[in-house]
């Protein structure tokens, strides 16, 4: 059976956008006799860094392990700290639990979903050595107020950009405003390579030791080997990794990189379609998009305000028999039974309305006017009066 069959008639959360041009540029890796990270992986680094406008790219087989690199480089390690949100994606604390440090949470901007500043500095310990922003659903951060915060505490300030490629804040594109920044090419992110991630940064000697541990920590790479003709060796001169991209998935990413912009055209067309829609329906919330920021629009993300007809999880039921593929909005971390256990009673109310009260709506490049209109019909006759 073809995969599209599976969809017929339904309307999915999401779909990667991917053809022949995909297929195309990874076929010619496989038959150019170099597979795995090499030349196409530096040119995907030097294409994400210059879109994003960062000196440096590099390039990993995830966003969890740019992450765990970026915390160790950023000097995280047993006994520390790590300010973050409770209300984000589980990859974001394995990635500290990964580089030896604890996750201490925080909680958002019941707006923006982003971390709170304010929560931020009321959770730095004296243990505390970096603090993880993260740039959620698609939406940028402010990260004037962590940077200044991080710099009056000497903390390392890191950013997780998993979901937000091609969004802004202040002018500059998420993984070019303030700090190392991690993303995410897995098919739930802005592009993807299948699976696959990356760090952007300013600071080269944080790039060229990433470069090293993500590639079994030798001095020198495949490619740079490769091109000395063999005269090189490579030496270890410590631990590393097995984090890289293959050559394969970086051909792709070119060809996602190249229609990244149109992406996110089409997405924002389609959200201000929803948000023109939803104008209408007192019972939910539509995402809200702060003056500094512009939004990816990698989710759509809506609220249902207290007091409608159907409370969120009976309106996704209703919305999946009705063969449209919604989702609930972002659990938080610690009420997860990992977590649970380990910091009982803390609470963070922002974080907790938001996982009670939000979803996804289907959003993605390709996503028709008339899938748009049944999502909204849907949504007016479950909610409407
Ligand atoms: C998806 C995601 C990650 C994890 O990315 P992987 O590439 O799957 O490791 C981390 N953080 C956030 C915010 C994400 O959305």
């Amino acid at each position: 059976m073809n995969v599209t069959d599976l969809f017929q008639d339904q309307i999915p959360l999401l779909r990667p956008w991917t053809g022949e041009e995909e297929v195309r540029a990874a076929a010619e890796v496989i038959l150019s006799g170099w597979i795995s990270q090499g030349p196409k992986v530096a040119e995907f680094e030097t294409a994400v860094a210059g879109y994003v406008g960062a000196r440096f790219g590099v390039a990993t087989n995830a966003c969890t392990t740019a992450l765990h690199l970026t915390l160790h480089l950023s000097g995280v390690g047993p006994g520390d700290d790590v300010v973050m949100p409770s209300h984000t994606c589980m990859a974001t604390a394995n990635a500290v639990h990964h580089a030896g440090g604890r996750p201490v949470f925080a909680d958002i901007d019941p707006r923006t979903y982003n971390l709170d500043p304010e929560c931020a500095a009321a959770a730095i310990t004296p243990r505390t050595k970096a603090i993880l922003v993260v740039h959620q659903i698609g939406l940028a951060a402010d990260m004037e107020p962590f940077a200044a915060l991080a710099a009056s505490r000497g903390l390392a300030l890191i950013e997780d950009g998993a979901c937000s490629l091609g969004a802004r804040s202040r002018g500059r594109r998420v993984g070019g405003i303030a700090a190392p920044t991690c993303f995410s090419f897995h098919p739930r992110k802005m592009i993807t390579t299948g699976e696959g991630g990356m760090i952007t940064t300013n600071d080269e000697a944080l790039a060229a030791k990433a470069r090293t541990l993500r590639a079994t920590g030798a001095s020198i790479s495949d490619l740079e080997r490769h091109k000395a003709k063999g005269v090189l060796v490579q030496k270890y001169g410590e631990v590393g990794y097995n984090y890289r991209l293959t050559d394969i998935q970086a051909a792709i990413g070119l060809v996602q990189m190249r229609k990244l912009d149109a992406m996110v055209e089409q997405r924002t067309a389609q959200a201000r379609r929803y948000d023109a829609a939803l104008a209408g329906l007192d019972e939910v919330e539509p995402p809200y998009v702060p003056p500094y920021a512009t939004h990816a629009y990698s989710s759509y993300l809506i609220r249902l305000r207290a007091g409608a007809r159907l409370d969120r999880d009976a309106l996704l039921r209703r919305m999946a028999e009705r063969g449209i593929s919604c989702r609930s909005g972002i659990q938080p971390l610690h009420q997860e039974p990992f977590y649970e256990a380990r910091y009982s009673g803390v609470h963070f109310p922002a974080s907790e309305e938001a996982a009670r009260a939000t979803m996804f709506l289907p959003i993605f490049p390709g996503l028709t006017e008339e899938q748009q209109e049944r999502v909204i019909a849907e949504l007016r006759s479950a909610l409407g009066r």
